[in-house]
Order: C-alpha cells, then structure tokens, then sequence
C-alpha cells in the first residue's frame, strides 16, 4: 500500500455533485479535496491515478451480508459458502455488515466476528450484528447489551425475524425489550446499537413495529426492517413508516422468479418512493449477499437454490440511474450516505476530509465500476483485481 494516495481529474460526488476535483489520501484518510493538488505534497512512496473525468462517489455501504454463508432451509447441504473478499471489492463494496440468518444453531456468532476480522485484515471495514433470527436472542455474553459495549465488531442486533414462519413470533414486550437493550448497549459504547429487522411473507407487515412504537418510548429510528421491496403490500407498508420518520431498506439481490411473481426491482421501487415524496436519508439498499435464493417449478416444487450476490447491491443503483431517470448523486445514496447515518459509521458513507477514504471510481458513460480503494487501499483499478482474498 502506497503511502499516499493523488487522484486527479474526478467528478467527485461526495454524494453531493463538488465538482472536477483532485483528491488527496494519507494513512486511510481523505486528506484533501481541491480544485487542483500539486505533487509537491507527495512523499516518495506515493501513487498518482489520473482518474480523466470520472465519477467518484464514496464506497459503497452493504448493511447486510451473511459474510459466513446463510441459508440452509433446504438441509445441511444448502446452507451457502461464505463470501470471499473480492465479493466485496470487486462490487464497490468497502464496508460491510455481517449477519446469522435462520440459522444460529451450525453458524455461530464467534465465526461471525472471526470472518468480519479477516475481511477487515484483507482490506475493507466490516462490522457485524449480534444475534440471529431468533427470540430469544442469541449472544456471546448472554446479554444483547454487553455484546455490543464489550465487543468492537458489534454495532446493533439481528436480523430479528416477524413477520416470517421462520420467526419466533416476538411479542411487543420482547421485541421492545432487545431495542431497549440494543440502544442502551449502543449509548454506552458511542455505537447506534440498529435493531436490524427481518421482515417475511405475512400480512402482518410492520404491525408489531408500529405497536412497539405507540406503545413505549423507544424511537423509530432504532428499527431498520429489511426485505421491504418483498411484495407491493410490504412496500407500501414502509412506505409510511418512512413517511413517518423510520428507515427503510430493500433488497437487491432476487431471482427471475420473484420478480416474475411480483417482487419489485430495487430501482423500479426507489422511483416509486421518491415520487411519493420519502426522503432518501430514509431508504437504503442491501445485497443481503450470499442468503440462498430458493427458486421453484410450476408445480411448486424446490427446483434450485441460487447464492444471493453482493454485486446485485450497485446494479440496481445503475439500473435506478439510467432506466428510472434518478439523478447520480440521489441515487448513489441509498448505499453509501443514507446506510451509513443508519448504521452510525461516522466516518463511512461520503467523501468528507478525514473520513475514511473509500471510494469508487465510475465509467462517465457506462456508470460501470472501474476502479475501487478501500481505506486507502486500491483493491480494484481499472476492472483489475489487485487485491485478492487469503485463500482466492
Ligand atoms: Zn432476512
């Protein structure tokens, strides 16, 4: 890794649209954004990319991954591999959070810290949620509270399910009493403490959410349900919650079948929630990377398993661009400013001075991925993988 990192001639987007601008890196840090940076601030071990009139947005925040394979409903062998470094980089990905499924029984929570520390060695940002699924919630010290003062990785809980036959179907009392547990653990420890929420299938929605809500006085903004772009009853349900101040996140990675069946894409349901005046401070977007995708026959019957992919999280970024007409800079936040506030990573999420710099290099015309740096670090230049996994 260079010492020092000059990027020439980029359309920053921090999100906001700066400018052609020069950029300045040191020690994993943005040291500078200016019209022009002479090189006579450069020590020797540096490196200068001319970026010839790119577009810069930060790296990409993906709030869910399951960074040590997910799924496993069909049997032992469709649980999914876990995710390799160049999953992350080569999609734009530069900070991550991992997260249990259904599954806290053969996948466990010291796993899950162990592979968020060897994807933040190889080179990204990795975090992590305690808990799975399940009520009552599995942790390491017995306590939600405790797991997220005493560990660094820990930034909040879940995906808690409702709404799903996977649930455990929490009550208002429970569910309130891990948010409570959640949050204070996250004030104590300078953390958000998110309570990140699987949201299935059923018709109950965002019901037991809003009860929590009308009901104690834990805030809205303490809830992140995920999976919201399932089906157009669950979208329009976070819609008012987002309306009424909460967040909201969507998935991107789906199979042909769930869009045939009436899912809808990312990009097409963004549109709609801008139009419908949600803010976009409010909406994410997540891969929810390496879940296994169930996909079925006519008949009904398991007719495959596809790996949900991490590259799927910019695509529909792309497709939001260029096929709805969404404006770069507002789009491209839903997976870097707004998931970053959501999440609490202070320095994640824009291209700010001394915010960590992570950064993605775009194609003008294309909008493709061409270049990637995390933390300083160029992991992808010009389509090329520099930087691989330990074992890729
Ligand atoms: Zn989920």
């Amino acid at each position: 890794m260079k010492t020092m990192l000059l990027i020439r001639n980029a359309q920053v987007y921090s999100p906001q649209n700066l400018g052609k601008k020069d950029v300045l890196m040191a020690a994993g840090a943005v040291l500078a954004i200016e019209d022009y940076i002479s090189s006579h601030h450069l020590v020797e071990d540096s490196e200068v990319i001319d970026a010839k009139g790119a577009y810069m947005v930060p790296g990409f925040v993906d709030s869910l991954v399951h960074i040590t394979g997910g799924g496993g409903e069909g049997g032992f062998h469709t649980r999914t591999p876990e995710m390799n470094l160049t999953d992350a980089t080569t999609s734009g990905i530069t900070t991550l959070v991992g997260a249990l499924g259904t599954d806290a029984t053969t996948r466990t929570l010291t796993n899950l810290i162990a592979k968020a520390r060897a994807l933040t060695t190889e080179g990204i940002s990795c975090y992590c949620h305690t808990g799975s699924y399940q009520v009552p919630v599995s942790t390491i010290t017995r306590s939600v509270r405790d797991d997220i003062i005493l560990i660094p990785e820990f930034i909040g809980v879940g995906e808690v399910a409702i709404a799903d036959h996977r649930s455990s179907n929490p009550s208002v009392e429970e569910l309130a009493r891990i948010a409570a547990e959640a949050r204070v653990g996250g004030m104590l420890s300078g953390k958000k403490g998110i309570v990140s929420i699987h949201v299935g299938d059923s018709t109950d929605y965002l019901n037991l959410l809003d009860e929590i809500v009308s009901s104690t006085d834990i805030p809205m903004s303490q809830f992140y349900p995920t999976h919201i772009n399932r089906n157009l009853g669950l979208l329009n349900a976070g819609k008012h919650w987002a309306l009424d101040g909460g967040y909201i996140d969507l998935t991107t990675s789906t199979t042909e079948m769930d869009l045939a069946r009436g899912e809808p894409a990312c990009s097409v349901a963004l549109a709609g929630l801008l139009e419908d005046n949600v803010p976009v401070s409010q909406i994410t977007f997540s891969s929810d990377g390496h879940a296994s995708l169930p996909v079925f026959d006519e008949q009904g019957e398991l007719a495959g398993l596809k790996v949900g992919k991490e590259a799927s999280l910019y695509t529909e970024v792309q497709k939001a661009i260029l096929e709805q007409d969404i404006p770069l800079e507002t789009a491209i936040q839903v997976i870097t400013q707004s998931p970053a506030h959501v999440l609490g990573l202070k320095n994640k999420g824009s291209l700010s001075l001394n915010h960590d710099a992570d950064c993605v290099l775009l194609n003008p015309d294309t909008l493709n991925i061409e270049t990637v740096i995390a933390k300083g670090q160029v992991m992808v230049k010009d389509g090329a993988v520099l930087v691989k996994g330990t074992f890729q």
